[in-house]
């Protein structure tokens, strides 16, 4: 499933194994993130991210993965509903009667995983118009792993980028 990881850049020169056995290696080392994650100077992060986030998308082939669209649910808000209800020909009810559900926030989720509008080759269908969360995942070329240290930790179990720049933040810290 993961095959497309092996793409190195020049930033994995130094570490060619870092993507070997990822799932594995992030469940053992969460522990690690979480002390990372709380002592984490904001600032010296911030600067690493945009870079780090960069090389985790050039290295990582989402359509090798699409774990987020297996196992997780999107937010689906109003403006969200509103574009893709109309890109998929469907009135508003509709599209939520069919697809989502809500859940114990009051947020707007999809009623089943897989999502939807996965295809079998792992594209989405409706990329163009996807949800901002689609969008924005995984969140981590801002200071979401910061704010939201459970989810962030929860990320690195399921998703390599957020597990790739977790890893690569540290060695930074360890002058690696
Ligand atoms: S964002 Fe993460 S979990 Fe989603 S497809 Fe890309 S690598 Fe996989
Ligand atoms: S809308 Fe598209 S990107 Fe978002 S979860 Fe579904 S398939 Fe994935």
């Amino acid at each position: 499933m993961i095959a497309g990881f092996q793409t190195l850049t020049c930033g994995m020169a130094r570490d060619p194994d870092l993507l070997n056995n990822w799932e594995k290696k992030s469940g053992e080392r969460q522990k690690e993130y979480k002390k990372f994650l709380n002592r984490a100077n904001k600032n010296k992060v911030l600067k690493q991210l945009p870079e780090l986030n960069e090389e985790a998308f050039s290295t990582i082939d989402c359509l090798q993965c699409a774990n987020c669209c297996k196992t997780y649910s999107p937010r689906f808000t109003p403006p969200d509903i509103k574009r893709i209800s109309k890109f998929v020909g469907m009135k508003e009810g509709d599209f939520r009667d069919t697809y989502l559900r809500e859940d114990e926030d009051g947020d707007n989720v999809l009623k089943e995983l897989p999502c939807a509008f996965l295809g079998d080759d792992n594209y989405c269908s409706i990329y163009d118009v996807r949800p901002t969360d689609c969008a924005r995942f995984p969140y981590m070329d801002d200071d979401f792993m910061l704010k939201r240290q459970p989810l962030a930790l929860k990320n690195s179990t399921f998703c390599p980028i957020t597990y790739f720049v977790i890893e690569k933040l540290i060695a930074t810290e360890k002058g690696r």
